[in-house]
């Protein structure tokens, strides 16, 4: 499955917990990525360029990783994907991938927030963890791109029928309730 959100919607939290419960691997591009930037390997350094930016990293770079990530054996009984994809470009690589592994997407759930709840709560995190790309400019263009560009990958899961969308706003624990709940009918349907 694949978990997507705008950035402060709580998609990292709820991946953790979601996996933990139903057993899957996570995997968050976005995780990588960092762990990339702090080892100062190649791939961090190239990365970090576009991220402290609040850029995209280029697809050509993000779609391989993924590939890489994806074929691997601990992957082959289901994941969940948090962060990718956030383009329509990715969207046709992740289905190439899957096709190439025998695999198919079940659910596609969606964290709503509004953009003000979102700027407010990654203000507030940038206090906590020191991220480089909280700050309010660069929330900002995040936020641009998500509206820009994730919406679209959004429309395409919609349009194929695996769309679930969850209310991101409240505790996070009631947050957790919803998205369970919705996998479970999502499954079943
Ligand atoms: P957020 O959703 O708050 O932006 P993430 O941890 O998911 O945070 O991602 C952090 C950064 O990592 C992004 O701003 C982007 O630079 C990079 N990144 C993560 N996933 C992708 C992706 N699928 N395509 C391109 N860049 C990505």
């Amino acid at each position: 499955m694949l978990i997507i959100g705008p950035p402060g919607s709580g998609k990292g939290t709820q991946a953790e917990r979601i996996s933990e419960r139903l057993g899957v691997v996570a995997i968050s591009t976005g995780d990588i990525f960092r762990a990339n930037v702090k080892g100062e390997t190649p791939l961090g350094i190239e990365a970090k360029k576009y991220m402290d930016n609040g850029d995209f990293v280029p697809d050509s770079v993000t779609n391989k990783m993924v590939r890489d990530r994806l074929l691997q054996d601990d992957v082959q009984d289901g994941f969940l994907l948090d962060g990718y994809p956030r383009t329509t470009v990715q969207v046709d690589e992740l289905d190439d991938i899957l096709a190439q592994a025998e695999s198919r997407l079940d659910v596609v759930l969606q964290l709503t927030a509004d953009d003000d709840e979102l700027v407010k709560r990654l203000l507030g995190r940038a206090l906590d963890t020191g991220r480089s790309d909280d700050n309010t400019a660069v929330i900002r263009h995040r936020l641009d791109l998500y509206h820009g560009q994730t919406e679209a990958v959004v429309a395409r899961y919609a349009e194929r029928g695996i769309l679930t969308q969850v209310d991101g706003i409240g505790e996070i624990d009631e947050v957790t309730d919803r998205v369970m709940k919705a996998i479970e009918v999502a499954k079943t349907a």
